[in-house]
């Protein structure tokens, strides 16, 4: 269970917007998922659980989990399960990490991918800001030991800010990730109040230095809808983030994980999403996946498929 006492001060911050009617509501339609634990499902639950390893699938308590793990595609979440940081829209616990991170993790997630006979393997961590490399080096070991067992299957990364630590970032860019991901998650006004741990411009800047590190691997963005954004707030991020070089962005609706999360401000119509995607696309983002429903990592293998097509 997430200890979320350090959220409170946010949400009782005088920047925070004012309660939203949208979270006392029910869901709307096109948010409604049908849960599915098909065979798929209870063979990945029983391989994460005999090789002790985490999935953001699980812990961010992702809608999409039914689905994905029936269709055998999953997101492990590396150096452990508790994040240094604590944003308000998450439910990955935060606090101190109270070990260092488990130095045979690498290989069982390779055991993992190759058990789970995976083309597409998306790996992620937790902030570990407690690390003095933060966690850039297991990164970096996890795509060659999946490279090591499993050679024809694509990696991606989805990093974090590594506190503007570049040579943290060359350290994986130096791995070749099939693609690298580092979310921005929101628009440059919400950070002190939906990630107050990360800086917008930081983030643009590791996007930035990740295109010119490795001009030919792709690199990709997301940001989440619903937290109180404007559209020309969205409309100029996307411009902004397609001149840092960006090819694949996601955009999905945010969803309030418990009550002492963020609340939902509003329910972001599909066809605002459609609406967003061929936007995004005409100011130069190669491939945009825009939907209620959208995650980073959901159908993270076609995503890559258009943008290198
Ligand atoms: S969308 Fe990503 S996080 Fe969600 S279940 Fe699918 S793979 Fe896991």
């Amino acid at each position: 269970m997430a200890d979320m006492s350090s959220l409170f001060p946010i949400l009782k911050s005088p920047l925070a917007p004012p309660p939203s009617p949208a979270s006392q509501h029910p869901r709307p339609a096109w948010l409604r998922v049908k849960y599915f634990g098909g065979p798929n499902y209870q063979e990945l639950k029983r391989i994460m659980r005999s090789l002790d390893l985490h999935t953001v699938c699980e812990s961010a308590r992702c809608p999409n989990q039914g689905e994905c793990w029936n269709h055998r595609t999953a997101t492990f979440m590396i150096l452990g399960d508790i994040c240094t940081r604590a944003c308000g829209f998450c439910a990955v616990t935060s606090g101190r990490p109270a070990s260092a991170p488990d130095q045979a993790e690498p290989e069982r997630v390779a055991q993992a991918v190759e058990q789970m006979q995976l083309r597409y393997a998306v790996v992620t961590s937790v902030n570990r800001d407690d690390e003095a490399d933060g966690g850039s080096a297991m990164f970096a070991r996890t795509i060659a030991a999946i490279r090591q067992r499993v050679p024809d299957c694509k990696v991606e990364v989805l990093i974090p800010d590594f506190r503007g630590d570049w040579r943290a970032l060359g350290t994986v860019v130096a791995a070749a990730p099939d693609v690298l991901n580092h979310n921005v998650e929101t628009v440059p006004r919400l950070y002190r109040h939906v990630r107050p741990g990360a800086i917008y411009q930081r983030s643009l800047e590791l996007l930035r230095r990740a295109r010119r590190l490795a001009p030919g691997m792709p690199v990709k963005t997301g940001m989440m809808l619903g937290l109180g954004e404007t559209r020309d707030e969205v409309l100029r991020a996307m411009a902004e983030l397609a001149e840092q070089g960006t090819d694949i962005f996601t955009l999905g609706q945010y969803l309030q994980p418990t009550r002492a999360h963020l609340p939902v401000i509003r329910y972001v119509h599909p066809d605002e999403f459609a609406e967003y995607k061929m936007l995004g696309e005409r100011v130069g983002l190669r491939h945009v996946e825009a939907g209620p429903l959208v995650r980073s990592s959901y159908h993270a293998f076609e995503q890559e498929q258009s943008a290198t097509a």
